[in-house]
């Protein structure tokens, strides 16, 4: 269990904060498109303020190479600016003389934003002069960008090494749910991958296997599954280089007891084309000249009858090509049972996140994570870089002894951070919603 900023002590201190406000933007005006981001970094936020940090909150927006405007942090600036009460600066660079004077002028409860960590290339090689110099400008540092927590950069990983520190709120719920999942889901646990990308799914598959009861598989991914099977897919996605290791994945769930469910029909297509006709196909008769583009309508019944006896659901990436609205029925009818069942839910990825949202059924769901990649990589089984580096609760560094005195109470007063509060709470199986 990591150290939370619960149990920091952040009174006077300048407080490093690294959130996700890559919020998409309106290519045309250049305003926020949707401010979700924003808003569900707020309490981390309205916390440290209330508790008198002074905070510096860093974050990227988009993919610049290099100083771009079009990513400008500004705009978050601004609105953060109308939606607190507090004050909110924005630094015109990230660790110059800009963010070095706002910093130093900065009162308790007063924001600073900085610049596009992006717009330095240090930030993604992680570069320790830049990890250094972002660390300089604070005495403790948070991590509550979840969404990033997967990748090595300098302001997720390298100046977490040089500040006492913790995870925010927000990612402090993002592991617990993740974690409770893998551990001690409520049974049955129904995972749903889809999409295009095999390879990124493949390794979230073997994971799974041994954990879940039952995993569905719908979307592009479905094609190689089924063409391993021996079946016809026409001119269907499928990743050559993956049959191999499907067929293989299909065996290892049956080993395990593991139901491994496979579209049963689908809807396909001539062209990949919203004006293409849709043609049904029982799954593995797909005509030769036709893609498979959704699951077809006894799969839908078939996936609803798992996801409406499931105590857990975990749904990751469309069942179709839901873009186009002649072949999202599959991933639509799909968010709509998953947010009208009783089963603890999650939500992973923009694509099944947006669906539930569409359907009106976001506010049923129990969790839509904020980090598709993040949580994918947490569902592979692997460890986030950004996380692994917080302490864990109750492993201060204030609990060393003092170099000088020798004295471990010594150490303590003068410590930023508090030790822990409690012992970590035994983790309970996610509950179902009432
Ligand atoms: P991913 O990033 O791997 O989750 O893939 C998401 C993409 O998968 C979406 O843009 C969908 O349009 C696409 N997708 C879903 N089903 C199919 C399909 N049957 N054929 C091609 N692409 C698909």
């Amino acid at each position: 269990m990591k150290r939370t900023i619960k149990e920091l002590d952040v009174k006077g201190k300048k407080v490093l904060l690294r959130l996700d406000l890559n919020v998409p933007l309106n290519k045309q005006t250049g305003e926020i498109s949707d401010d979700t981001r924003i808003l569900e970094s707020l309490s981390t936020i309205n916390y440290l303020c209330e508790n008198g940090a002074k905070l510096i909150i860093c974050s990227h927006l988009g993919r610049p190479e290099g100083v771009d405007k079009k990513y400008s942090l500004k705009v978050v600036a601004d609105r953060l600016a109308m939606i607190l009460k507090n004050k909110v600066t924005f630094a015109e660079d990230t660790v110059g003389k800009d963010a070095k004077e706002k910093v130093k002028a900065m009162e308790e409860g007063e924001i600073v934003l900085l610049e596009n960590l992006r717009f330095d290339e240090r930030e993604e090689a992680n570069d320790e002069k830049f990890c250094k110099e972002l660390a300089s400008l604070a005495d403790l540092y948070v991590n509550d960008a979840f969404g990033t927590a997967h990748r090595k950069h300098a302001s997720t990983y390298g100046v977490a090494k040089l500040l006492p520190n913790a995870v925010g709120f927000l990612m402090n719920k993002e592991i617990k749910v993740i974690n409770q999942i893998l551990e001690a889901p409520q049974k049955p646990f129904v995972a749903i991958l889809g999409g295009a990308k095999i390879k990124d799914k493949i390794p979230v598959i073997e994971n799974l296997i041994g954990k879940a009861d039952t995993i569905l598989v719908g979307g592009g991914m479905a094609y190689t599954f089924q063409k391993a099977m021996g079946g016809n897919v026409g001119t269907s996605l499928v990743d050559e280089e993956k049959i191999t290791l499907a067929k293989e994945l299909i065996e290892k769930a049956k080993k395990n007891n593991v139901e491994f469910v496979l579209p049963i029909d689908n809807l396909g297509a001539k062209e990949f084309s919203n004006d293409s006709k849709p043609k049904k196909f029982l799954a593995g008769q797909i005509a030769d000249d036709y893609m498979g583009m959704d699951i077809g309508p006894k799969t839908i019944k078939l996936f609803k009858k798992y996801i409406k006896n499931a105590g857990t659901i975990v749904w990751n990436g469309p069942l179709g090509v839901f873009e186009f609205k002649k072949f999202a029925k599959g991933t639509n009818k799909i968010a709509k049972a998953i947010g009208k069942t009783k089963a603890f839910s999650f939500i992973g990825g923009g694509d099944s996140a947006s669906a539930v949202i569409k359907s009106g059924y976001a506010k049923e769901v129990s969790h839509i994570s904020t980090g598709g990649g993040a949580s994918l990589s947490m569902l592979e089984g692997k460890v986030l870089p950004g996380v692994d580096i917080i302490e864990e609760l109750g492993e201060g560094k204030e609990e060393k002894t003092c170099e000088k005195c020798a004295d471990k109470k010594c150490c303590a007063k003068k410590a930023p951070a508090k030790t822990a509060k409690k012992a970590p709470a035994k983790k309970a199986a996610p509950k179902a919603k009432k």
